[in-house]
């Protein structure tokens, strides 16, 4: 495999578009791609007759506008490229129909601000996420909203607040005579999924209807010796690593780095950087290939946050930077940070930002999945704060006491062993019990879920540092001396904000207790994460940000919430099926044979029995309880209004998820007493070590 030749080959890319457009029509798709001019739409025409003909050189024979509504996932609806020419066809793609496609919004989530009257929606190109040829069909990245110009989507949003970004970072450059024309964000988001055997898989109500196992016995062997992280790989496991790097490389995708993960068959990807939404693009797209790739090596890819109990769950490790287009990156520290004003005041705001609406961007991480995870002494907990390391740690703690700061020795470190050369030691170590780490050069945001649409926590991320920003530059402008007046935000901030950071173990419940005494919130489940939405402070940044108006931020947390009541439904339900039609009939069954097996015993005379006695006496008193479990599971979720979402979604975090939890506790127990071959299902041991 020749990796540079075969990498994008299925994308429209930049060189396809310069060899294939003319060079006017180039130059101005280019400006509209790296410098953000608005398109110029008499280009239409001619950029779409040229993806199409390359297209088709691919094998194409359709093209999709490719969106992301607020399902999580993406949406795709393939129309061909046949268009009517006398008695027989032509292949055609017309600028209009690069540009714009309808699509009815009221069969999305809109959170009720679409009535089915008027279902009118729109899908938009959005030129600066470049075009691919997938199994035979053209992909156009689009954005979608309503009729009225509502968004209905994750990825008009992140573009907004990209804008909104970019123009505040440039005002604070604007101030220390930093000329550009562009700051963006660029993201890496780290991808862990889990692999399994299909056959297995496939025998699992709860994983294929809800993702994740809802019920399973822990298996004797979890992940404690802490061998299977960077584990050498099995392999079935390197063959299908192997074909999605390769689908990834054509559609290009930079996937770059591949290991095993800590739990048993758990596995992470992680690419190159790049501007998020392009970047969020090709993670939706990694995930869907990582589902093909699975099924053609008869695996299963589950990309749930909590599919099995006991061992870790998946996350998507979000790195986060800033920087120009001439390459300048905001949150270098550079050799001295504690001399670089203009670094202390981009990390005073991202400090700032994280503080002051914790609330929401715990929110913008918040679903059914991730609430198993966050606060599970795995992945960090639902509690925000920022780790910032020794190095920047001790600058911080001097300017808040108002003491100098001296840099801390050398930044070289020996290994001891004379062979091996002497590395450079990195400014900040690593804490992988925070949810948002600084990390060198980078911040790292390690509470979305794996399962998650990268944007969600991108959108509240720019919107809330853009904002800080904003605040910094009202403050600054028209100033004489602007170090000075930095110098004064950046104490003051500071000490405002020094709550927020925690450079200890995130996992420890002294650091919960510690966080309530700072104020912090600590919101566990979606419907209390979701609620802080709706205050008035965090509608405000949004719109203050041109990123949502007051109606789409409500709208937005409505949906949360009703996906997060709907899911636990789900849950709930296919609980009560498995506990109804597999496991109580599976239990009653295998206490039959043992009765049959008794009665046997006692027919031939006095053969001792003590065994299967007191296993059909446990066994037939657990099953009673499974049932009048799965019972009050069923009236208490019949009880719920589903027309109040928030008070659904409350009753679903607090009644029906402790209903499930009953009802789990005692399958589990019964799974370990009851012969397997009674038992219905693979168990966690099938599950787990079946991929070799
Ligand atoms: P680790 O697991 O140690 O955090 P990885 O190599 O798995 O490191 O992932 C690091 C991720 O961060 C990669 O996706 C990488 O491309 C990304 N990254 C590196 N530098 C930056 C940056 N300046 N901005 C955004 N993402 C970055
Ligand atoms: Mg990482």
């Amino acid at each position: 495999m020749n990796i540079p030749e075969i990498f994008g080959e299925n994308v429209f890319s930049d060189a396809v578009q310069k060899e294939t457009l003319p060079t006017e029509v180039y130059k101005a798709l280019r400006a509209t791609v790296e410098a953000g001019k608005t398109l110029d739409v008499s280009i239409a025409g001619t950029v779409a007759s040229a993806m199409k003909k390359w297209a088709v050189s691919k094998g194409a024979t359709h093209y999709t506008h490719w969106f992301q509504p607020l399902t999580g996932l993406t949406a795709e609806k393939h129309e061909s490229f046949i268009t009517k020419e006398g008695d027989g066809v032509i292949m055609r793609l017309t600028g209009k129909s690069l540009i714009v496609g309808e699509s009815d919004a009221s069969s999305f989530p809109s959170g009720g601000s679409r009535a089915t009257h008027m279902a009118r929606g729109y899908t938009a190109w959005d030129p600066t996420s470049p075009a691919f040829v997938r199994g035979g069909t053209l992909y156009i990245p689009t954005v979608f909203v309503s009729h009225t110009g509502e968004t209905l989507d994750n990825k008009a949003p992140l573009l907004r607040s990209m804008t909104a970004l970019d123009r505040q970072a440039k005002r604070l450059l604007r101030l220390f005579g930093i000329d550009c024309k562009k700051v963006s964000c660029a993201v890496g988001p780290e991808q862990e999924y889990f692999l399994i055997d299909e056959e297995q898989y496939l025998k699992r109500k709860d994983l294929r209807l809800t993702g994740r196992t809802l019920f399973g016995a822990a298996v004797s062997r979890g992940q404690e010796l802490e061998d299977n992280y960077f584990g050498a790989l099995k392999l079935r496991v390197a063959a299908f690593m192997r074909d999605l790097d390769e689908e990834l490389w054509r559609l290009g995708v930079m996937s770059k780095t591949k290991h095993n993960e800590v739990a048993p068959a758990q596995h992470e990807m992680a690419p190159i950087y790049s501007t998020v939404n392009v970047a969020v693009d090709a993670n939706m797209l990694t995930m869907e290939v990582m589902r093909c790739v699975a099924k053609k090596h008869r695996l299963a890819c589950i990309l749930h946050e909590k599919p099995f109990r006991g061992i870790n769950g998946s996350g998507k490790h979000n790195n986060w930077s800033l920087s120009t287009d001439t390459g300048f990156n905001l949150l270098d520290p550079g050799l001295s940070p504690e001399n670089n004003t203009f670094f202390k005041l981009v990390l005073a705001a991202v400090i700032k930002a994280v503080d002051d609406y914790q609330g929401i961007l715990r929110a913008s991480v918040a679903s059914a999945g991730n609430d198993l995870r966050l606060g599970a002494d795995e992945a960090p907990p639902a509690i925000m704060s920022v780790y910032l390391g020794d190095q920047l740690g001790a600058m911080v703690d001097c300017i808040v006491k108002g003491k100098s700061y001296v840099a801390t020795g050398t930044l070289e470190s020996s290994i001891g062993v004379p062979e091996s050369p002497i590395f450079p030691k990195d400014a900040t170590d690593r804490n992988r019990t925070s949810p948002f780490a600084f990390t060198g050069n980078k911040f790292e945001f390690r509470s979305l879920g794996s399962q998650m649409n990268a944007s969600e926590a991108n959108i509240c991320l720019n919107t809330i540092v853009a904002d800080a920003f904003g605040a910094f530059a009202d403050e600054l402008e028209g100033k004489a001396d602007i170090e000075k007046a930095a110098d004064a935000i950046i104490a003051r901030e500071f000490k405002q904000h020094y709550r927020i950071i925690y450079n200890l173990d995130g996992y420890g419940p002294e650091w919960v207790a510690e966080a309530k005494k700072r104020g912090l919130l600590n919101n566990k489940t979606t419907a209390d994460a979701v609620a802080v939405c709706y205050d008035e402070s965090n509608i405000g940044v949004y719109v203050r940000q041109k990123v949502f108006t007051r109606e789409e931020a409500i709208a937005r947390a409505d949906i949360r919430l009703e996906n997060y009541a709907k899911v636990i439904n789900i849950e709930a339900l296919t609980m009560i099926e498995m506990a109804r039609r597999e496991i109580i009939p599976a239990v009653s069954e295998f206490v039959g044979k043992l009765s049959g097996g008794v009665c046997a015993k006692k027919s031939l005379g006095d053969i001792p029995c003590k065994a299967e006695t007191k296993l059909i006496k446990t066994l037939s008193e657990l099953n009673d309880s499974a049932d009048e479990a799965a019972e009050k599971l069923a009236r208490d979720l019949k009880a719920i209004d589903k027309s109040d979402v928030r008070a659904a979604s409350v009753a679903m975090a607090h009644v029906i998820i402790p209903d499930m939890e009953a009802l789990r506790k005692i399958v589990d127990e019964m799974e370990t007493l009851t012969a397997s071959e009674y038992w219905k299902y693979p168990s966690y041991f099938d599950l787990l070590y079946s991929v070799r």
